[in-house]
């Protein structure tokens, strides 16, 4: 059952409580590997169901538009402070609802409607938020965008520094969603400070790697650093924007009063709390152990067979071209799914397929490392893998059950923070 347990929601809503339990369930049997997810620590969700939500606190610490702030203001300046230290930064702003929100206060604090912006391509790796047509960034920006090197799969840093000499963008984002490889940031810094943009990093599915020193930081490279807090980082759905001194104001006059009203108190809290988790040792570990596997995973995937965009992995991320298996990435993610491995479908670079049934799949290892899988186990995660592609593509329901079988006998044995068996 769900931990902490829902007493007081089975009694009022027994049938949403009984959908939240049913979750649970789910998650903990099952290879929960979308790249974006993972698992936070009971008192991460202990902080996120307090009665710090019942509260308004427009403004910041020391500058709220209403009364009764005693106890919210040092609640949200522990966060803050922990984001300052754990990734070495003058500045932290706590409040963005999430990601996407975190990154239009960039455009709006240091670009005006119209403005060149430049960003990764969504179906290179980029994120709708970078400039992607159909994005909110892509329709009131003039957006340019940068992809891979078709031979590498890599950021083609080449393209970039021309896009950026030929089009002088305001801002510049680095990072994405489907990026299996290291963000160059230096690189992007160079070309950046040549052309007089601002160096945005966006590094909501790498914070946690970050955190724990298993990716290189922007730090010191991108003036503006966003991130989610619910990724790699594994605190609550949450997002920070990090910047030099210079860039503070700017940002924490945008996010409020310019695009949001109250903070999710409840959310700064578990966020506090997901820092102060992420600075120990044992995060260190964890991130160190997510990059381990997803090395381990891919190598197995490649001696099965499975064609992996750039080779393989220096992050928590894969992302598999299935074309060689001779299957849509959309049919292989369904019968996955049904066999107890979950992840999404994804476009792959220069991808003939259309965006809602394309080639590939995208995975990743930070939920699986929270729960305490291995090195050891990857590559029956890989044959898993593989026998549910093939069972797909004959369309063997039996095998895909079995296999999902199996996958909750191994899973079993790995403890989920916010489930535990019925008493
Ligand atoms: C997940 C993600 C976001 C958006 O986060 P949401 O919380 O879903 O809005 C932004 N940028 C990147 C690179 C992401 O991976």
């Amino acid at each position: 059952m769900h931990q902490p347990a829902l007493p007081h929601l089975s009694q009022a809503d027994p049938v949403l409580a009984e959908l939240v339990q049913a979750e649970a369930g789910r998650q903990f049997d099952k290879l929960r590997m979308i790249a974006s997810e993972n698992y936070v620590s009971e008192a991460v969700l202990e902080a996120t169901g307090t009665v710090l939500t019942n509260k308004y606190s427009e403004g910041y610490a020391g500058r709220r538009y209403y009364e009764g702030q005693q106890l919210i203001d040092p609640i949200e300046t522990m966060a803050v402070d922990r984001a300052k230290a754990l990734f070495g930064v003058d500045h932290a702003n706590v409040q963005p609802y999430s990601g996407s929100p975190a990154n239009l206060a960039v455009y709006l604090a240091f670009a005006s409607p119209g403005d060149t912006v430049m960003g990764m391509a969504l179906p290179s790796g980029g994120h709708l938020t970078h400039g992607w047509s159909v994005s909110a960034t892509g329709k009131w920006f003039r957006s340019v965008q940068y992809g891979v090197r078709k031979e590498t799969g890599v950021v083609d840093m080449d393209q970039v520094r021309d896009l950026a000499r030929a089009e002088r963008p305001k801002l510049i984002f680095c990072g994405g969603t489907a990026i299996p490889r290291t963000i160059d940031f230096p690189a992007f810094a160079e070309i950046a400070g040549e052309v007089g943009a601002i160096l945005v990093a966006d590094i909501a599915h790498i914070a946690g790697l970050i955190a724990g020193g298993a990716h290189p930081s922007p730090v010191g490279h991108a003036q503006v650093i966003t991130t989610t807090t619910h990724k790699t980082l594994r605190g609550p759905r949450g997002a920070m924007l990090l910047s030099d001194a210079e860039h503070a104001k700017a940002l924490d006059k945008a996010v409020f009063p310019g695009l949001q009203g109250g903070p999710h108190n409840h959310t700064t809290a578990a966020i506090a709390v997901a820092l102060g988790e992420a600075s120990g040792p044992a995060f260190r570990d964890y991130a160190h152990a997510v990059v381990a596997n997803a090395k381990a995973l891919a190598a197995a995937l490649t001696e099965r067979g499975f064609e992996l965009v750039s080779g393989g992995t220096d992050n928590h991320l894969i992302l598999a071209d299935l074309t060689s298996k001779g299957i849509g990435g959309k049919p292989a993610a369904k019968a996955l799914d049904r066999a107890g491995v979950e992840l999404n479908y994804n476009t792959v670079p220069f991808d003939p397929r259309k965006p809602f049934d394309p080639s590939g799949i995208r995975l990743g290892t930070a939920g699986i490392t929270t729960r305490g899988l291995g090195v050891a186990e990857m590559p029956r995660v890989a044959e898993w893998m593989d026998r549910a592609v093939t069972a797909a593509g004959t369309g063997d329901e039996q095998a895909i059950e079995a296999i999902a079988a199996e996958v909750a006998e191994l899973m079993a044995g790995y403890p989920m923070p916010g489930w535990a068996p019925q008493v």
